[in-house]
């Protein structure tokens, strides 16, 4: 990896975590000792670590792809391989992205109350993930939403009220790999995007999945998108939070909205 990551032209040194949270201490050295770059190696978890140790900073975030589905390297069209994108990386122009803060804690990708953010804390951890992958997660996922409530989602949109069974925040487009679920975000626009489900139950979410997959999602009677500003979680018993797949269990109220800084990235989209 090393190797790689020189042959692209960075001078790295390597700095293995040592448990959740440790990315973040080590990004915050690395910023505070002047380095250039700081290159998370590691799945979408170890990405939002690092950018959360960067935000504000003159320290540029790259990524080198080792997770299940590395959304964030594929938003920001990094190779898909480990060595291909750490050769790649150096070559990139660091630019300044947005960043979500949801209850003040940093996200890259998405903010989330429903099905998803309920699927992530059950599934996340699932042995059939770490053996199957994506195939893995979809089949741990149906036992999982035959037994959940679909409870009911309230979220301020801008100060509208808006009663959901999922609302989603979005600062990239793409979400669970490369399925642009909020087709004309970008993550360097200004704004989020606020994806809003009311469907119910195990064949409106397959239902919605499938479409996802398909491009056609927002065609649904049960789906809308709209750009914000800032959306408000208010509490909503049985509803979970989740930032960046990660299942987070923030007081509520919780306000989503972009960070006043941003994050130099090395990006190779667009
Ligand atoms: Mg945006």
């Amino acid at each position: 990896m090393l190797a790689a990551l020189r042959s692209g032209g960075l001078d790295a040194k390597a700095a293995p975590t040592r448990a959740p949270g440790h990315a973040t201490e080590l990004a915050t050295e690395a910023a505070r000792d002047g380095v250039e770059v700081a290159v998370a190696w590691g799945g979408d978890g170890t990405v939002r670590e690092v950018a959360t140790g960067l935000l504000g900073t003159q320290t540029a975030l790259g990524i080198v792809p080792g997770g299940t589905t590395n959304v964030v390297a594929i938003a920001f069209g990094l190779p898909s391989k480990a060595l291909p994108a750490a050769a790649r990386i150096g070559a990139l122009p660091a630019r300044p992205i947005d960043v979500g803060l949801c209850g003040g804690q940093p996200f890259l990708m998405q903010a989330s109350s429903g099905p998803e953010a309920h699927l992530m804390e059950r599934v996340a951890g699932s042995r059939l993930k770490a053996w199957l992958g994506l195939p893995g997660v979809i089949l741990a996922s149906v036992p999982v939403l035959l037994r959940y409530r679909f409870p009911e989602v309230v979220v301020r949109a801008d100060g509208e009220l808006v009663r959901c069974t999922g609302a989603m925040v979005c600062n990239i487009s793409e979400v669970a790999g490369p399925y642009r679920v909020a087709p004309d975000g970008r993550f360097d626009d200004g704004q989020l995007e606020l994806l809003v489900f009311r469907g119910r139950g195990l064949w409106a979410t397959a239902g919605f999945a499938f479409a996802l997959f398909f491009g056609r999602h927002l065609r649904r009677a049960d789906t809308e998108l709209r750009p914000v500003r800032h959306v408000i979680f208010e509490p909503s018993p049985g509803a979970l939070l989740q930032l960046d797949g990660d299942a987070i269990d923030l007081p509520r109220p919780a306000e989503a909205r972009l960070a006043p800084q941003r994050l130099l990235a090395l990006v190779d989209a667009r």
